[in-house]
């Protein structure tokens, strides 16, 4: 491959976004086809809900990673990674169990391994031992349909029909609701609930979300999961160099105004400042409904407008960040992640819930204890300061932030007694400082939510109806980091061609 001179003023591909799916995608069209690319960040800081903060102490907290699947070695993220990076990245095995469900009158912990889950199912579920074994082939089915459905626009036409008549009996069960699906394969509702407890990774609860999404994240973590060596922001410092190794650059504080449309097709972007910067192609992974409701103006095609309407509000969190004055292991935690329930009924939004990660305990690099607490929280919370500029609100919005924040961390402490003592300082970011931070109007954290009508009508897409624009990230595939890196890989096959999937998958 030949590094081409840098220019000042040419590049090939302009990306909008520096989240894990325009950096994968920037990365693949640098490495594998030479590409001079330039990613535009409105943040300070690249990476998108892969960046990190520290504070001073030595913390530092992840915003959007807490733990990936199908990173070990040889699965398919880390051969991705590994082959679009730099060599510097690597991941580090959550303890085990890596999961722990806390209900009221049980404590479930699943460890990182397809058969040994199943077993801790049926010994704590004996008379559900046919429904586990329904259960989980349904979420086999479902989830490969998922992976090729999720690909099949970029696949070469030849194998493309045929793709499309792929798992047919996954396809059915992946455009029910995850309830329905659950239903008929057990009968106990703990067990269900149990079933469902991961559900705040994909931001749905079961009686809205598509039994595809809820199949995807499940066999996503069948095997346990992995944490970036160094935290969240290895992976953006290892994709960077690729991108900088053939002339592009990665630009941060550089927002995005407009996506400019002449004669029909993307041509560049206008910045903020008012500047234009001109390309063959332009890639979005500023999301879908940024990139049609508001990016694209009045050459947003209509039917994808009105393809957006049909969708629920985004999923929207409070995330509260602790430093911790001492070690979390003292308090018999593992560093495996603990979901805390109040209820068994996930479909009740009264019922609160809580998840708990310990970001120190899984990177080896880490210089000081920490936790997070993520927790489902109504958008309309916080409407009423949406139009003050991130930091300078006032104390009713600090009252509101820290109400939420307490009920969090009270529902936390009655699985992990002794996280309040141990906390020596915290942050809370409501959906406004998401919106902030992420670019985005709503404080979204997954996206366009995955209803049944995402796997119907195959809408978003990652072509789109305007020559020259492609969209990347998690509204190209699904959420997640892993999702919006395959998001990345198909906007640069629609970018540079379906080959560049295959050379992926197979290095
Ligand atoms: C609290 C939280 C916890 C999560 N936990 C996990 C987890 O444990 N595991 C997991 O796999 N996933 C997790 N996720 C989800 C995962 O982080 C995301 O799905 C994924 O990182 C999204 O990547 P993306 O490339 O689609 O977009 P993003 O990361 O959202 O990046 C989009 C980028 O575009 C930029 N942008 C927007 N508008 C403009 C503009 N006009 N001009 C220039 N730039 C613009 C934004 O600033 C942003 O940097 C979590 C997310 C959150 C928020």
């Amino acid at each position: 491959m030949t590094v081409r001179t840098p220019r000042s003023d040419s590049f090939d591909t302009i990306v909008v976004g520096s989240g894990i799916g325009g950096l994968v995608a920037a990365a693949a069209l640098a490495r594998l086809r030479g590409q001079r690319v330039l990613v535009l960040e409105q943040h300070g800081t690249i990476g998108g809900f892969t960046h990190e903060f520290k504070r001073p102490g030595g913390y530092r907290w992840d915003v959007g990673v807490h733990y990936l699947g199908g990173m070990g070695p040889g699965d398919q993220g880390s051969r991705i990674l590994d082959r679009l990076g730099d060599g510097s990245l690597a991941f580090s095995r959550m303890p085990e169990p890596f999961e722990r469900y806390v209900y009221p009158g049980l404590d479930f912990r699943q460890p990182g391994d397809p058969d040994q889950f199943r077993a801790s199912l049926t010994a704590a579920f004996p008379r559900e031992t046919r429904g586990i074994g329904r259960y989980l082939d349904a979420v086999h089915g479902a989830a490969r349909w998922v992976a090729v459905h999720g690909v099949r626009e970029v696949l070469p036409p030849l194998i493309r029909g045929g793709a499309r008549m792929a798992f047919p009996r996954g396809g059915r069960v992946a455009r029910r609701t995850t309830a329905e699906v659950l239903s008929g394969c057990v009968e106990d509702p703990l067990l269900r609930a149990v079933l469902a407890s991961q559900w705040g990774d994909y931001g749905l609860r079961p009686g809205e979300s598509a039994f595809g999404i809820h199949a995807l994240i499940v066999d996503h973590y069948l095997r346990g999961g992995w944490y970036p060596v160094g935290g969240g922001g290895a992976i953006a410092r290892s994709l960077r160099p690729t991108i900088e190794g053939t002339g592009g650059e990665v630009r941060a504080h550089a927002r995005v105004r407009r996506i400019l449309v002449e004669h029909g097709r993307a041509v560049g972007v206008v910045m903020d400042s008012g500047d234009v910067l001109r390309a063959p192609f332009v890639i979005s992974d500023a999301g879908a409904a940024n990139t049609y409701g508001h990016l694209l103006g009045d050459a947003a095609p209509a039917h994808a407008r009105t393809a957006l309407a049909r969708f629920p509000p985004p999923y929207t969190v409070v995330a509260v960040f602790l430093g911790l004055s001492g070690d979390p292991a003292t308090l018999g935690v593992n560093g495996g992640n603990v979901w805390v329930f109040e209820g068994t009924d996930h479909d009740d939004p009264a019922k609160l819930a809580s998840y708990v990660s310990f970001p120190s305990m899984k990177d080896p690099l880490a210089t000081a204890h920490t936790a997070e607490i993520i927790s489902p929280v109504d958008a309309n919370a916080f409407r009423e300061w949406a139009g003050r500029p991130w930091p300078r609100r006032d104390a009713a919005y600090l009252d509101a932030k820290n109400a939420i924040a307490d009920r969090a961390m009270g529902l936390a402490e009655t699985a992990i007694p002794g996280l309040r003592a141990l906390t020596a300082m915290r942050e809370v970011a409501t959906p406004l400082t998401f919106a902030h931070f992420d670019g985005t109007a709503t404080g979204g954290v997954y996206g366009i939510p995955c209803v049944p009508v995402r796997f119907r009508d195959g809408f978003p897409r990652s072509r789109t109806a305007v020559p020259g624009l492609a969209l990347s990230g998690a509204d190209a595939f699904s959420p997640g980091v892993m999702g919006a890196m395959m998001g990345g890989v198909k906007a640069a096959c629609v970018a540079g061609g379906t080959s560049i999937m295959r050379s992926l998958m197979r290095s």
